[in-house]
């Protein structure tokens, strides 16, 4: 067997270590057109930013070890122009001598992984204005801020990458301004889980531009001006374009390899293309979604390394089916940890499947051992079987293995009810008795059954005045600090003795700080015969969606 590979990133290199691993025999080639094989691309804002120092730490690989230890022949500089089906080879240039010769494959796998989409508009070559997708860039960026020292930088998009670059820039002493198009950072989740995310930025003194989005730039002497669609303009040292990448599609393309609706190579559950003896990994490819089974393109690490075993394993032989993509994702700004798994509240509204929600801001561990932080969960799930469609967590510590764990359901096809049931590690440092995972289960649970019958934030604006109230059970001086406009306050430890000053023709919307004290009162009047929901995740959602500015006066205050 002759497997020829191109590229050498996540998956290039996983499916060549693989390969070698499954068969002492095959010929192994790997072609890569850059200087590097596997090196980890996740850690380039780190080292832009100076936190990771030593360059080399970023090489998982190198063509020597991938030659001493799994007898692959790697060659970097080498780019593959083109695919010649008929004859099963793929015709090379070598870039640094220009030398084109052929190479024969019995099997061919495509990794070649997506660039950085640049947007068309005046001004975008001009010096300084920077893309990242590899450890090149990475050194041309880093060369750049050490020769120039630029003291401002402007950061274009507010992904996941666009974010961990602030952060770095922040962090090597620049003044950073992060414009994005749409009116939230991380479009990947939903708005109101990022507000603390962009509270976050703020806090940090990033100048966070929503909303906006630059059509051109110039120079001004040794300035780069970035111009905005609102007339404003930023002035700037250094530009970070962070916009998104697209599938490198090309050299399938031209070998009339079927391309996906989405634009990525189209391959079948054994992540083989329309040629059986060609397969595609990573993000050059598009792939169901797990939940949704609808095709995605979602450029992660972890997927194309699983891909890459996949497809190996079902060339020498195993049939292993790939189940599809969660998009499970995690970021650190600054503070403040965000994670997604699975489908978001934007993505199931898009599709028209029916979904329940529900919010919750759980203790990373027991609140009376030092160092316990709270996040923001959110859970959605089916209303009909409690099958889980995704999670989001905003927080800090503890993020990481919650979403995990929610990972691990959703593609367990887990219920909100299992989350019940899963017996998880505690002791006061790491847990509560309850996981925040398995109130999450409760909450959900108790929505299904009836038990707790609830509303949300985005609700509340909406409802009829005359045909409903909003009741306060948090204590005085908690309203005193903030509530509601329209609410009424009746302390928890009150509520059995003043019934008799609730209605019972309207719907009476509870809200408490996070949701408990609003759950129990729900079901006091439930079972008063009061017709009661309470508001998910409490007042801290409602305060959540106010306007930024409000939240950043308050926090000032306090
Ligand atoms: P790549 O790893 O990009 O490898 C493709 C390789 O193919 C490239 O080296 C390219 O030079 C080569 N190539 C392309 N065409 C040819 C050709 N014709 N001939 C020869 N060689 C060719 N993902 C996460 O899950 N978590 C993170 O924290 C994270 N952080 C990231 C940070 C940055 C700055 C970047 C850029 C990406 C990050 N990612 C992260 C995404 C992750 O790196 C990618 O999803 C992953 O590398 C995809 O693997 P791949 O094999 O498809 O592509």
């Amino acid at each position: 067997m002759k497997l020829v590979i191109v590229g050498g990133g996540a998956g290039g290199a996983t499916a060549a270590a693989r390969a070698r691993r499954l068969d002492e025999r095959s010929e192994i080639v790997l072609f890569e057109r850059g200087e590097h094989v596997s090196y980890a691309h996740c850690g380039l804002p780190y080292y832009i930013g100076g936190i990771i120092q030593d360059r080399d730490a970023l090489l998982a690989s190198t063509p020597e070890r991938f030659k001493s230890r799994y007898r692959v022949d790697v060659r970097v500089l080498t780019e593959v122009k083109r695919i010649l089906r008929d004859e099963k080879a793929v015709e090379v240039v070598e870039l640094d001598t220009g030398k084109v010769y052929r190479e024969r494959y019995d099997k061919l796998i495509l990794s070649p992984g997506s660039s950085p989409v640049i947007p068309p508009i005046e001004g975008v070559d001009l010096d300084g204005i920077f893309t990242l997708r590899n450890l090149s860039d990475a050194d041309r960026i880093v060369r750049f801020i050490n020769e120039r020292n630029p003291q401002r930088a402007l950061v274009i998009g507010a992904g996941f990458i666009g974010l961990e670059l602030v952060e770095g820039l922040k962090h090597r002493g620049m003044e950073v301004t992060l414009v994005e198009m749409l009116g939230q950072v991380l479009p990947a989740m939903d708005a109101e889980m990022t507000r603390v995310v962009e509270l976050e930025l703020k806090r940090h003194g990033v100048n966070l531009m929503l909303n906006e989005q630059v059509v051109s730039f110039e120079r001004k002497g040794d300035l780069v001006v970035a111009n905005l669609e609102s007339g404003r303009k930023v002035e700037t040292d250094m530009v970070m374009l962070c916009v998104g990448v697209r599938p490198n599609t090309e050299l399938a393309r031209s070998a009339g390899l079927e391309i996906g609706s989405l634009g990525g190579i189209k391959v079948n559950e054994f992540l083989q293309t329309s040629d059986p003896d060609i397969y595609a990994i990573g993000d050059a490819i598009e792939v169901p979604h797990f939940v949704t089974g609808k095709p995605v393109l979602i450029p992660l690490a972890g997927p194309a390394n699983r891909q890459a075993r996949i497809a190996v394993d079902n060339i020498y032989g195993r049939k292993v089916k790939y189940r599809g993509i969660l998009g499970t994702a995690i970021v650190k700004v600054f503070e403040v940890v965000a994670a997604i798994t699975g489908v978001n509240e934007k993505n199931l509204n898009r599709l028209g499947i029916r979904y329940e929600k529900c919010y919750l801001h759980p203790h990373s561990h027991a609140t009376y051992y030092p160092g316990a932080t709270q996040m923001t969960v959110k859970l959605l799930f089916s209303p009909d079987d409690g099958r889980i469609f995704g999670a989001q967590i905003v927080g800090n510590d503890g993020v990481d293995k919650r979403i995990d764990v929610f990972a691990t359901a959703i593609l367990s096809g887990a219920s909100v009810e299992d989350l019940t049931h899963l017996e998880l590690a505690y002791a006061p440092q790491f847990s509560t008795a309850k996981d925040a995972v398995n109130i999450a289960g409760y909450i959900a649970s108790n929505i299904i059954n009836g038990d707790a019958p609830s509303a949300h934030w985005d609700e509340i604006e909406s409802f009829s005045e005359d045909k409903y109230i909003v009741l306060d059970v948090r204590t005085k001086e908690e309203a005193a600090l903030g509530k509601h406009l329209k609410a009424i306050n009746i302390p928890l430890e009150q509520l059995r003795g003043r019934l008799h000053e609730l209605p019972k023709d309207k719907t009476i919307y509870t809200y408490c700080t996070v949701g408990l004290r609003g759950y129990i009162a729900t079901r006091i009047l439930v079972q008063e015969g009061f017709n009661a929901k309470n508001l998910s995740g409490g007042y801290r959602m409602i305060s959540l969606m106010r306007p930024l500015a409000k939240e950043i006066e308050e926090l000032k205050q306090h």
